[in-house]
């Protein structure tokens, strides 16, 4: 039966104002703060497995995994123990240590790519590719995709919404910044064009082709809620080499979700460069990039590309994604486990909020999975255009119900959610059920 409802937030609301007074919005990163659905974020005291725990000592059922990294579970005892190991060494050297060996010879074997760099997040993986490949070009614009999130650079900070000004044909995207303290003229150098259009980029890179340096994609986006490309628009993607443009596959969410050789080798696409970030620092903050050695060896010190970190190659942070890598290559059959839940999971979702009334339209690839409320088939929500047309409020009041219930699902109707290996058959019909008491609740 369903948890009882989890009345006292107090700490969390106690915490929540003292981080206030001191930090803005009381939080590390935007979405944390509940802005979309309203309500006060839990702060979290610590996390075991499929579960967190919060402030007032509720235990949170976790679909939210740190938006992607934890897909072993939390304090998995292999990266727990990687990382006192490498703690008792030291916190940080400054200089090159076997950790970075070890993890990129198993990033290279694993993906296919020749050489790698790690960084400390994803947007300073996308930030560094995207800077590689102008240099590696000698361009100066870039392609991203409408509603495609690729961390926080200038740059890609362009939302091709109401700023988008488009052509005669209506396909050639110039995008405005879509925050404040991003110049125009850097945001100019960000051609934006529409997510699974092949059309449109085809039409884009024939106009401006010869001067665009990279085309930067998810392979399968998380961003806008889950989107799946088409095989049309992969092979659109695959076409831009055509123009002297390298293909950037931002990995940062799918690499080592989606399959060992993330979303590009389930789909079967040979970018020139990936990626990477989330897990591949097993919840720790690391980033990386790679690709061929041809195009990486443009990368300082090797070539006149510069990037830098201090902390890069952080020897617990390498020693977590190695940890987590490794379970991951050594039980293959956890793939099979997080694709038969989440397929499960979409399923009870949908035939919940169809006895409900509740419109709902379920987009799922392996681990992630989105449940947009509008009135769609499942499977059929292509665009950022599409997923827009969600109803957000109804998705707030279905996320309230479901923590009020125990269950932290992504507290955005248009952020994946993320299923994690501790997740077994308790945790899936404990969330059916929630999620049932839920959208009957809507449906009233
Ligand atoms: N690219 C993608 C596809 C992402 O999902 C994210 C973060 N959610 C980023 C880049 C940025 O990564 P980070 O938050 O680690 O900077």
């Amino acid at each position: 039966s369903p948890p009882a409802t989890q009345a006292s937030t107090a700490q969390s609301q106690a915490l929540f104002s003292r981080a206030q007074r001191v930090t803005p919005g009381g939080v590390n990163s935007p979405v944390r703060a509940f802005k979309s659905v309203g309500g006060s974020p839990r702060f979290i005291r610590e996390a075991h497995g499929a579960y967190l725990t919060d402030a007032d000592g509720h235990r949170l059922l976790d679909y939210i995994g740190s938006w992607g990294p934890m897909i072993l579970g939390h304090d998995h005892p292999a990266v727990r123990e990687a990382v006192a190991d490498a703690l008792s060494r030291g916190t940080s050297y400054g200089a090159p240590g076997e950790g970075e060996v070890r993890l990129a010879e198993t990033v290279t074997r694993l993906t296919g790519v020749e050489r790698v760099r790690f960084v400390n997040s994803g947007t300073e993986a996308t930030m560094s590719a995207l800077r590689l490949a102008r240099g590696a070009t000698a361009r100066k614009f870039i392609v991203k995709f409408r509603g495609n999130y690729h961390g926080h650079a200038d740059g890609l900070l362009v939302e091709a919404g109401s700023g988008l000004m488009t052509n005669a044909e209506g396909h050639l995207g110039r995008a405005a910044p879509s925050s404040a303290g991003v110049p125009e003229e850097y945001a100019a150098l960000t051609l934006v064009s529409e997510y699974n259009d092949p059309v449109a980029l085809d039409a884009l890179m024939a106009e401006r082709g010869h001067e665009v340096a990279a085309v930067i994609f998810e392979p399968v986006v998380g961003n806008a809620g889950v989107l799946i490309p088409t095989p049309n628009f992969l092979a659109a993607l695959h076409r831009v080499r055509e123009h002297g443009t390298l293909l950037i596959a931002d990995e940062v969410m799918t690499g080592f979700r989606l399959s060992l050789r993330g979303a590009t080798g389930l789909l079967g696409l040979t970018p020139d460069l990936i990626c990477w970030g989330k897990i591949i620092g097993g919840g720790l903050p690391v980033g990386a990039y790679g690709g061929r050695a041809d195009v990486m060896n443009y990368v300082s010190p090797q070539g006149p590309v510069y990037q830098a970190g201090t902390l890069s190659g952080n020897p617990l942070a390498m020693a977590a994604g190695l940890a987590t890598l490794q379970v991951l290559e050594n039980e293959p059959a956890l793939y099979v486990k997080l694709e038969s839940y989440t397929a499960q999971l979409a399923g009870g979702l949908s035939a919940a909020a169809r006895e409900a009334g509740v419109p709902l339209s379920v987009n799922r690839v392996g681990s992630m999975l989105t449940a947009f409320h509008q009135d769609a088939p499942d499977g059929s929500i292509r665009t950022y255009t599409d997923a827009a047309r969600s109803d957000t409020a109804a998705f707030a009041r279905w996320f309230q119900q479901m923590l009020a219930g125990g269950v932290y699902w992504a507290p955005s109707q248009f952020e994946s959610i993320f299923v994690s290996a501790a997740h077994g058959e308790a945790e899936l019909s404990r969330t059916l059920d929630v999620a049932r008491a839920a959208y009957l609740h809507l449906g009233r």
